[in-house]
């Protein structure tokens, strides 16, 4: 489900800019529905979001005609927190420069957003609408791709997702999600075009290096080699960077040493939990064992869950469960009369620790069984005797393979926060320090992860004199401000408001 490869007009398209700025584009297949859902309540079953929105609204006010008013009242808020995106030029947020410019430029969009900042989409939705079905599908529609409920999504991603389906629309590139990186890494590789540039594949960082006065300097690989630089950028979540375990757990390699984690991360850590991991089953399915004619497989991404109360559920393979059949979109990506099935569902790192090698296989083939049992009964009939190729995939994968904590899907805020306003941008409190991806703002989500990527080489490139700013001793106390003394403030005015309720 890519967001971000739009053509249309407008600066939200990042992963086309993003291959833009090194020479590069990727062929991509538009997706007609974003998501076919298939939910308890009849008036929300085999509900498909369009692409067109216009078909899309009609489809829901349909079946919920008399909230009628209330649904175009809350997409219109999404709509306005989307236009204001779509019309400034995204880059980092504390670089006081580019603000003052974007807010010279276009103050109506920079208030519209300013007013949404501290707003979830919950909060939204409820001024709206009345009907408990459409409020849980709006809970449901959020936590897709969250990985929470609407109370504790932001509004400004909600805005943005729940207009770009329609607008920029969901391109599936052609070729598979791994040519978007392929295609980035050979561009910078070229020596031609970006002189003393080179990637490295399986170099593992295992300590950022700080030296006396408490500045990043470089890192340190696994193989011992060490690589200075004058920015660091962390692109591994925030636990993997500093630790910032509970009493209950430890972070064993955490980059940043103990001693150095600066204080504002331990705030981080109250306001944000991780998110559980995944199961994941990667199946490769005869296509003539399926219902050739199935309504079902016209869509590429479908949404199954039979009882509400398990919508957040992450145990058991009981959990809302997720399907994507790139097949439906381009049969290239295998061979021909095959699809590709991934299904995934929420999965707790706790239910896969401490296990055997075949306890683990075991506990695999188990939870795999219920899910393609639930995927038989409710929407693909005939799934199980076509299954040609079965890869199953754990919180332990996700973990071994991406170095993500416990395998999570990324922070989630740990109690209801002020929208996005606690999320730290890409500068940390450790001089030359800076992290990027789905720890920082405005969170999980390829199209966010490239906003931050945005953000991040403005900042270093600020930072180290490349791009102009404002005057050295004005830039570095905004940017203070909105980067570190944000973060405190709000802390101290959330404990003063906790005491206060005591
Ligand atoms: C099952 C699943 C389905 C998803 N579907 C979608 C979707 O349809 N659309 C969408 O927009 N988003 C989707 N997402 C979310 C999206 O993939 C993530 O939000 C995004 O990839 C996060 O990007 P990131 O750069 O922050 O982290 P990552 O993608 O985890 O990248 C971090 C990189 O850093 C590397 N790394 C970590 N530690 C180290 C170290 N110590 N040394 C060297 N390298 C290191 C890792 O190997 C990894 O390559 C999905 C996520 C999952 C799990």
């Amino acid at each position: 489900m890519i967001f971000g490869l739009g053509s249309e007009p407008g600066s939200t398209n990042l992963l086309t800019r993003a291959l833009a700025a090194v020479d590069e584009r990727v062929e991509s297949v538009p997706d007609p529905v974003q998501i076919h859902y298939h939910l308890p309540d009849p008036r929300l079953d085999h509900l498909r979001v369009h692409r067109d929105y216009a078909q899309w609204l009609e489809e829901l006010t349909q079946r919920f005609p008399h909230e009628c008013r209330g649904i175009r009242g809350f997409y219109d808020e999404c709509w306005a927190v989307f236009r204001a995106l779509n019309a400034l030029e995204l880059l980092s947020l504390e670089e006081p420069r580019y603000l003052l410019r974007v807010f010279l430029q276009n103050p109506l969009a920079c208030f519209t957003l300013l007013r949404y900042l501290g707003v979830n989409v919950g909060d939204v939705a409820r001024r709206w609408i009345r009907d408990e079905a459409l409020l849980r599908f709006i809970d449901i529609d959020c936590y897709v791709w969250s990985v929470a409920a609407a109370d504790r999504t932001p509004m400004i991603n909600g805005g943005m997702v729940f207009s770009d389906r329609h607008y920029g629309g969901i391109n599936y590139p052609v070729g598979g999600v791994g040519t978007l990186a392929e295609r980035l890494a050979n561009a910078l590789r070229d020596q031609e075009r970006f002189p003393g540039c080179w990637v490295e594949y399986g170099a593992r960082a295992v300590r950022v290096n700080v030296d006396g006065q408490r500045r990043a300097t470089g890192v340190t690989l696994a193989d011992g080699r060490q690589i200075r630089a004058r920015a660091v950028i962390s692109n591994a979540t925030r636990w993997d960077t500093f630790g910032l375990a509970g009493a209950d757990e430890s972070v064993p390699r955490a980059l940043v040493d103990a001693a150095e984690v600066p204080p504002t991360e331990r705030l981080w850590r109250q306001w944000y939990t991780e998110s559980p991991s995944f199961l994941s089953l990667h199946l490769g399915v005869r296509a003539d064992a399926l219902d050739a004619g199935h309504a079902h497989l016209r869509d590429c991404h479908h949404i199954v869950l039979e009882e509400w109360a398990h919508m957040e559920s992450a145990t058991d393979a009981a959990g809302t469960i997720f399907v994507s059949i790139p097949t439906v979109l381009d049969a290239s990506v295998a061979p021909p009369g095959r699809h590709i099935f991934h299904v995934f569902t929420p999965s707790w790192m706790s239910e896969w620790r401490g296990l055997g090698h075949s306890e683990y296989r075991a506990r695999k083939q188990q939870l795999a069984d219920r899910l393609i049992e639930r995927l038989e009964r409710r929407v693909f009939p005939g799934l199980r005797r076509g299954i040609e190729v079965f890869e199953v995939g754990t919180p332990r994968t996700h973990r071994r393979f991406l170095g993500r904590k416990d395998g999570t899907y990324g922070p989630i805020a740990a109690r209801r926060l002020h929208g996005l306003l606690t999320m730290p941008f890409n500068r940390t409190g450790l001089p030359g320090l800076y992290c990027v991806g789905d720890s920082t703002f405005p969170g999980q989500g390829l199209n966010a992860v490239a906003f931050s990527g945005f953000a991040a080489a403005h900042r270093v490139a600020v930072d180290l004199g490349l791009e102009p700013r404002l005057p050295l001793g004005l830039d570095a106390w905004l940017s203070e401000w909105i980067s570190r003394r944000r973060l405190e403030w709000l802390g101290r005015g959330m404990q003063s408001t906790e005491d206060g309720t005591r």
